[in-house]
């Protein structure tokens, strides 16, 4: 079977032509399952994170660092462990494992599932079993998945977590066996790293190892091969419809950093004026592709190739999950500045601190009518975004969703909007789902446009699957065997696990604020696309200010009537304990929205702030309250403090980000000569340095306190700036 299980892509103008049955297959299998599944009850407040990783090699004596494409043989490597799940054959696994992933991954029921389990059970450290964040001998293997780079893995835990407190605390060290377990299934000289991105990918050279030269059929890039993408025939013509549905090549085009030696106008100096291998290297020509003062890229993997963490919760039923959904969407913007990791591109210093916009650029298949270049002739309507962009809709049933916080433009298929309505889905959610379907699907396969099958979910996840939004609401698989689901997916990667488990772990206990407190961080929708751009500057924490709302008490909420909720339950209050409610303010009168928010820093918004424009309770002293409320043993909530206090520290500046750690490193280095340019011998000691903090980590691993081999004292510069001397307990604030 192997490869004919795969199916055969359509090429672009076959796609296209088959994207109105797509599409409203999807939408029958949609409200199939949302027929099926509104009213699922009380399922677990279960949630999960994903990391990803670079793969690079590594050696002291070898002068240069590549990203290594290993992707595959790695993961083969990884399912050759003798305890597969679901005894599937290795080649089985193998062939699944590549097999339309997106489309159908996440919505399988778990015991289906293609997965790729480590088989490293003994690696797990025997400690005290009452030693907090020591994973028990049962503690389920983590999942290792292939990803759109062919240097990149993503791992998650063997199972979603649980709602415990004391689960908290094994997120950092499975995450560790994550990381132990990959790199012992690689080469001596390939490390797993999280990074967001290679230094140096896309410079001219070797790169990679293998070596391949740019320029392929699928990509015709002039910076990278085609070779770079996973080879599953789903990525390669991903990237190529894309590109054909476009019309020319993407532009991924960063801001170089301007720095005392760097010259104005700033030329890149990487771009080749004089190729002549495919049509689309006139785009540089005469298409305007490679404009001065920026870095320019042109290709998927530039963007694609970026890693990230992500965290989906699973809510109790859909009226919570929506609720979720639009509570954690402003937020996104003020946790993309907190984490951001992204200060470099194709070997020079950019002017922008996160991954981002690059992903929003690299994907971005809109044709030049949508992008309103042209008048609308062949298009049905102007597209403001692209596919890859913050989201566009709240979807809350919430009452206190006004109108006035909705997109005023915001583009939706009305007739399938109609579909959703007729099949009985409420205005809102129909919204938002004639939404995402205003997009083509871009990667169609010949079979599945035989026979509409109810039982699956496969045309819906293809459309749902490429609007890559910063939350994505997820349904139920067909089978309805797991409930509504919120991905939250803005925040950068981070250099060590403890950072990861620190993000993670707080979000999880904003999540569960919000729903006990009945938070509410409502603005207007296109407040949050502003932020979003906001977050891109070179350290916006500091910075730059947000639109935020200025109270997040619930107060009183019967008074805001928008008339959209009627086919929906009204908002439930969920699980707030009695006596674990702050004091609410009194009731305020319907105001001008204008008046409910205002502009506060990262600082403010994450530790408060009492000031004479305006006061803010602060998110972190909102969870700490919280858990003063709840019951959480002395242990887990001085360990769960460890990472509040790092999130703190990164929000006041006492702490900088991964960027300005790594921009830091850039500008002390010798060979840097502060013209942005990054070079060989620079992203090598990058790399290094981050290799050696992640053996750190291992070696941190299951260790007990104060053996004096924290992170602060391993002579990388700049590393007390970036992890004080956390390691995971309660340790001292800063070195
Ligand atoms: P995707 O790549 O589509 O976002 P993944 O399958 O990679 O999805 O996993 C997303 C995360 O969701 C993983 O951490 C996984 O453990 C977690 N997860 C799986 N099932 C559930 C569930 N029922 N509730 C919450 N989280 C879940
Ligand atoms: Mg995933
Ligand atoms: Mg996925
Ligand atoms: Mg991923
Ligand atoms: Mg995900
Ligand atoms: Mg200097």
């Amino acid at each position: 079977m192997g490869l004919l299980a795969l199916g055969t892509p359509l090429e672009w103008p076959e796609a296209k032509k088959a994207a109105h049955q797509v599409r409203q297959w999807g939408i029958k299998q949609l409200l199939e399952i949302w027929n099926k599944a509104k009213g699922k009850e009380r399922d677990a407040m279960l949630w999960g994170d994903e990391i990803e990783y670079l793969v690079v090699t590594f050696s002291k004596d070898e002068p240069k660092v590549r990203l290594s494409l290993r992707q595959a043989e790695i993961l083969d490597a990884l399912s050759k462990c003798p305890d597969l799940a679901n005894g599937e054959s290795v080649s089985d696994a193998k062939d699944k494992k590549v097999d339309r992933r997106d489309e159908r991954d996440q919505h399988e029921p778990a015991a289906k599932r293609r997965r790729v389990h480590g088989d490293d059970l003994s690696s797990i450290p025997a400690a005290p079993p009452d030693k907090p964040g020591t994973l028990k001998p049962d503690h389920p293997k983590p999942v290792f998945h292939p990803e759109f780079g062919r240097f990149m893995l993503e791992a998650t835990p063997g199972k979603p977590w649980g709602i415990d407190f004391k689960e908290l605390l094994d997120v950092e060290p499975d995450m560790r066996l994550r990381r132990k377990i990959a790199k012992k299934h690689m080469r001596p000289d390939e490390f797993p790293i999280t990074l967001t991105t290679f230094p140096r990918i896309g410079c001219p050279g070797d790169f990679t190892d293998p070596y391949y030269p740019p320029s392929g059929p699928r990509l015709r890039s002039q910076f990278v091969p085609d070779e770079i993408a996973n080879p599953h025939i789903r990525f390669p013509t991903l990237a190529a419809n894309i590109r054909w549905r476009r019309g020319r090549k993407v532009q991924v085009n960063v801001p170089v950093f301007h720095d005392k030696n760097t010259p104005t106008p700033w030329k890149d100096p990487t771009v080749n004026y004089d190729l002549h291998n495919w049509p689309e290297d006139d785009d540089v020509r005469t298409g305007g592709a490679a404009p001065d003062d920026f870095i320019h890229m042109d290709a998927m993997a530039f963007g694609m190739g970026s890693c990230c963490l992500q965290i989906t919760f699973q809510a109790k039923n859909i009226i919570e999950g929506r609720r979720m959904y639009d509570q954690l969407s402003p937020l996104g913007p003020i946790m993309l500045a907190l984490t951001a990791a992204t200060p470099i591109y194709k070997g020079f210093l950019a002017n922008t601190d996160v991954r981002w916009n690059q992903i929003s650029r690299a994907v971005d298949c809109r044709t030049p009518e949508e992008l309103g270049e042209k008048p609308l002739k062949n298009d049905r309507w102007r597209i403001p975004k692209s596919r890859y962009a913050s989201n566009s809709t709240y979807i809350s049933t919430d009452s206190r969703l006004r109108p006035e916080y909705l997109d005023p433009n915001l583009v939706v298929d009305e007739d399938i909007k109609a579909q959703l309505i007729q099949g009985g889905m409420d205005d809102r959610l129909a919204t938002h789902f004639a939404h995402l379907f205003i997009r083509d699907p871009i990667v169609v396969f010949q079979e599945d446009l035989e026979e509409l099958d109810l039982n699956k979910t496969d045309h819906f996840e293809n459309l749902q699957s490429t609007n890559w939004q910063h939350m994505r609401f997820k349904p139920p698989p067909a089978d309805n065997s797991i409930g509504w689901r919120v991905e939250f997916r803005p925040m950068e990667i981070q250099v060590t696990d403890f950072e990861n488990a620190a993000f993670s772990v707080f979000m999880v206990l904003v999540t569960r604020v919000i729903l006990s407190f009945d938070l509410n961080f409502y603005i207007p929708i296109t407040k949050v696309d502003e932020n979003m751009e906001r977050a891109h500057a070179v350290d916006a924490v500091l910075n730059q200010r947000f639109y935020f709302r200025k109270n997040p008490f619930p107060g009183r909420h019967s008074h805001v009537n928008n008339g959209h909720a009627n086919n929906a339950p009204s908002s439930s209050s969920s699980s707030s304990r009695p006596g674990s409610r702050p004091p609410s303010r009194p009731p305020t009168p319907v105001g001008p929205v204008e008046d409910e928010y205002t502009e506060m820093t990262v600082d403010d918004i994450i530790n408060g702030c009492d000031n004479d424009t305006h006061t803010f309770p602060g998110l972190i002293p909102l969870v700490e309250s919280y858990l003063d409320s709840v019951n959480v043993d002395v242990q887990t909530r001085c360990a769960l403090d460890a990472y509040l206090r790092l999130i703190s520290m990164r929000a006041s500046g006492r702490l900088v980000t991964a960027a300005r750690w790594i921009r830091g490193f850039v500008d002390a280095h010798p060979a840097y000569r502060h013209d942005s340019v990054v070079g060989e011998e620079v992203q090598k000691d990058l790399i290094a340095a981050v290799v050696a903090v992640g053996e750190r980590e291992l070696e941190l691993e299951g260790e007990g306190e104060g053996k004096g081999k924290g992170f602060a004292n391993m002579g990388v510069p700049g590393l007390g700036r970036l992890l004080g001397s956390f390691r995971g307990g309660c340790g001292d604030d800063e070195t």
